[in-house]
């Protein structure tokens, strides 16, 4: 079975790695289901797709239960911010984690991996473009934060990032990918629906494509 859209995503992925002389297969494509129901996730599921993303915890532990039942090798990453308080939940559901962004939330994510006996790898989400509303961590504290981490055995997956809204991504994308460079850090996890290939142009690894392959959210 196939989905236009999903083939459409990937072919233009294939694209961008061409262009940028680098590998598909070094580009993760994390389908964002955030607010749609299992029956429009199934179809991607049917066409082979394994690698999903959801930025709440309480409405990913609705649907994917169920989903995992019948799709056991699927792959959930959390996307959203975390509370600390939801980061047992987060560590039982999540095979990763996009937005650890506090020292708090590293304290509360090794404690409950240790709990856990559960290792989920964490990207460290960057406020890069130092807007005060935004999640993330800002430029200057991400290297310490970066070292917390590792302190406590959470493996470092890579930097992500949301750029602002309404202005050319690609400065902000070379920026993330410095920031990794200089931090010995390879993953990155930027590039969304409107920027994906801009993103994998400049070195993104994870792409978190949500409404060009689902359609607008309700
Ligand atoms: C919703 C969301 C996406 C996907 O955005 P689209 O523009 O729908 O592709 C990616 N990353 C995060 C953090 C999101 O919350």
């Amino acid at each position: 079975m196939t989905v236009p859209a999903l083939q459409e995503i990937r072919d233009k992925i294939a694209h961008a790695a061409s262009i940028a002389r680098r590998k598909p297969d070094a580009i993760s494509l994390v389908a964002i289901s955030k607010t749609h129901p299992a029956e429009r996730i199934r179809p991607l599921l049917d066409a082979g797709h394994r690698l999903f993303g959801e930025n709440r915890v309480q409405e990913a532990q609705d649907k994917w239960p169920a989903l995992r039942d019948q799709f056991p090798d699927v792959k959930l990453q959390l996307v959203g911010q975390l509370q600390s308080n939801k980061a047992d939940d987060a560590v039982a559901l999540f095979d990763a984690i996009h937005s650890l962004d506090r020292s708090s939330l590293v304290r509360a994510l090794a404690k409950a991996m240790d709990k856990a006996d559960r290792r989920v790898p964490c990207f460290v989400q960057v406020n890069i473009g130092g807007e005060e509303q935004k999640g993330g961590c800002a430029i200057a504290d991400t290297p310490a934060l970066l070292a917390e981490a590792r302190a406590a055995d959470i493996e470092v997956a890579g930097l992500m990032c949301v750029p602002p809204l309404d202005v050319e991504p690609a400065p902000y994308f070379a920026l993330l990918a410095k920031i990794a460079r200089d931090n010995d850090v390879t993953g990155l996890s930027m590039g969304m629906s409107g920027d994906f290939e801009t993103a994998i142009m400049l070195g993104a690894t994870h792409v978190r494509v949500g409404s060009a392959l689902f359609g607008h959210r309700g």
